[in-house]
């Protein structure tokens, strides 16, 4: 059974019980346009995002998730003049447009990872949906919300009457603004659907179109998109709060224009981080990346708590003494979750009834504030066992995607009574001496265990605790030993058994 889940969708302005049309839930998230590092604020957004597909998959739901890269056709003005980014990027750096889109998609790519993002199961480029989106707009010119002037094909505003509902926008205030220059269009939001290549200049990507040589819009490249690879309406739309006014009231604009269908059915924005006085912008240059993080010797999963600290529809102020004390309880809690004894049983009914108020947290519109204190109550919690609490923060974080269990151990090692290491279970491996001392001491826990030698059996059990080896018996007969820190296991060796 799905659990009910309450979203704050900004196209109702209110706080909605989360009913999908589709079945995977339908999700469409904007990218990034790759001319350039993403700042941590960018980041902020796809922690938001990440959090919220992890949600659903708690929730019960299956999820179909599309993140665009934008690699062509993104104006430096939101007004459809300027250049390229792209185009920008590849001069600033004198590389060509294609080298400087995969070198930057594959920065993003990493930084995703190291968060711990999910990969989305479609990551289209612009570049490679050129055909879908001039088809689009083939239809937008049949349908007659097209006009053309001596720079491209634009989208007529005034031809799809609910434009203003989305962002709330004033008609009037908009005709006050139209004073200032704006070229050829009609209305001040009237967008461009595709721009020709300048006369004068040779542009590094450009397409043949019905209209003449040129480029996409920006805005059409998200509809072409979520429409080649998702239902329409898309369950959920996400993307920055610095969106809603102009892009997505313009991809709303041309989608619903085009199919006559409604384009999504909830609109989630995430709030800005703000650095300083301002909100952090590429263009102000005051923009911070998760190497430069790193290079402060913060881990991306110390910035993923820290964005943890607000709840995702609340500006967010960087500082980084804020950084450094989610770091620092980041560190504590994975202390305390690594001393739990993972020894007893696990009654599933009250490890799920431990969770209840962190599930209420992230059920209620993301509420990440909360979901991390629940956690904290989790460990405090009496009449729960080590290893239900255990179990409860394990589920917990699949949500969290903080790694809270991950790490604590240093290497497992699977040993039988006969004395062979049946199996290494972890990725990295101990010093063979220590690695020895291991399996003998495990070994002779096992026989002394059979032989009903309780006292040397408990004795060795103390020695395995002192060195912060964790032993689990399991139920093929074989000793499950867990190695948290391989110096604290040096105590084994310096307490080596007879043999
Ligand atoms: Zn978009």
């Amino acid at each position: 059974m799905k659990k009910s889940l309450y979203l704050y969708n900004t196209g109702s302005v209110k706080k909605e019980h989360f009913q999908p049309v589709n079945d995977p839930v339908n999700i469409y998230c904007c990218g990034p346009t790759v001319y350039n590092y993403a700042h941590i604020g960018n980041l902020r957004t796809y922690i938001f995002e990440d959090v919220l597909k992890r949600v659903l998959i708690a929730c019960g739901y299956k999820v179909k998730h599309v993140v665009n890269i934008t690699d062509v056709g993104h104006l430096v003005s939101d007004a459809d003049t300027g250049e390229d980014k792209m185009e920008k990027g590849a001069a600033r750096e004198g590389k060509t447009v294609w080298d400087i889109a995969e070198y930057y998609t594959g920065v993003f790519m990493q930084n995703i990872n190291e968060l711990n993002i999910l990969d989305p199961d479609k990551w289209p480029k612009a570049t490679e949906h050129i055909s879908q989106m001039i088809d689009m707009i083939k239809t937008l010119e049949h349908k007659g919300y097209t006009y053309k002037t001596s720079d491209g094909i634009y989208f007529d505003t005034t031809k799809f009457e609910n434009y203003c509902d989305f962002a709330k926008l004033d008609p009037e205030q908009l005709r006050a603004g139209e004073r200032v220059d704006m070229g050829e269009k009609r209305a001040v939001t009237d967008f461009a659907l595709w721009k020709f290549s300048p006369p004068d200049k040779k542009r590094q990507m450009e397409w043949q179109s019905p209209w003449g040589k040129g480029f996409p819009g920006w805005h059409i490249e998200c509809s072409a998109m979520a429409l080649a690879y998702l239902n329409q309406p898309v369950d959920i739309h996400c993307g920055g709060s610095d969106h809603i006014r102009v892009h997505h009231s313009n991809e709303i604009a041309q989608s619903e224009a085009a199919t006559g269908k409604p384009f999504a059915k909830y609109w989630l924005h995430g709030e800005f981080l703000v650095m300083g006085k301002g909100k952090m912008a590429k263009s102000g240059g005051n923009f911070i990346t998760l190497d430069a993080l790193k290079k402060q010797d913060f881990s991306a999963l110390d910035y993923r708590m820290f964005c943890y600290t607000a709840h995702y529809r609340t500006p967010l102020t960087f500082s980084w003494e804020g950084l450094r004390a989610s770091a620092q309880s980041l560190s504590n809690l994975k202390k305390q979750i690594g001393a739990l004894n993972e020894n007893g049983a696990v009654n599933r009914k009250k490890v799920d009834e431990a969770l209840s108020s962190f599930y209420d947290a992230i059920c209620d519109d993301l509420n990440m504030p909360r979901a991390v204190a629940a956690i904290y109550e989790i460990l405090r919690k009496e009449g729960l066992s080590d290893s239900e609490k255990r179990a409860a923060i394990e589920k917990a974080d699949t949500v969290l995607g903080l790694n809270l269990t991950v790490g604590l151990e240093k290497a497992q090692y699977q040993v039988q009574s006969q004395g062979k290491l049946i199996k290494i279970v972890s990725e990295s491996t101990l010093s063979d001496s220590i690695k020895d001392v291991l399996v003998k001491n495990a070994v002779q826990r096992k026989i002394a265990r059979e032989e009903k030698n309780f006292a040397l059996a408990d004795g060795i059990r103390d020695l395995f605790s002192a060195a912060g080896v964790i032993v689990k018996d399991m139920p093929d007969g074989s000793t499950l030993c867990t190695v948290k820190n391989e110096k604290e296991a040096q105590v084994l060796l310096e307490n080596k058994p007879e043999h």
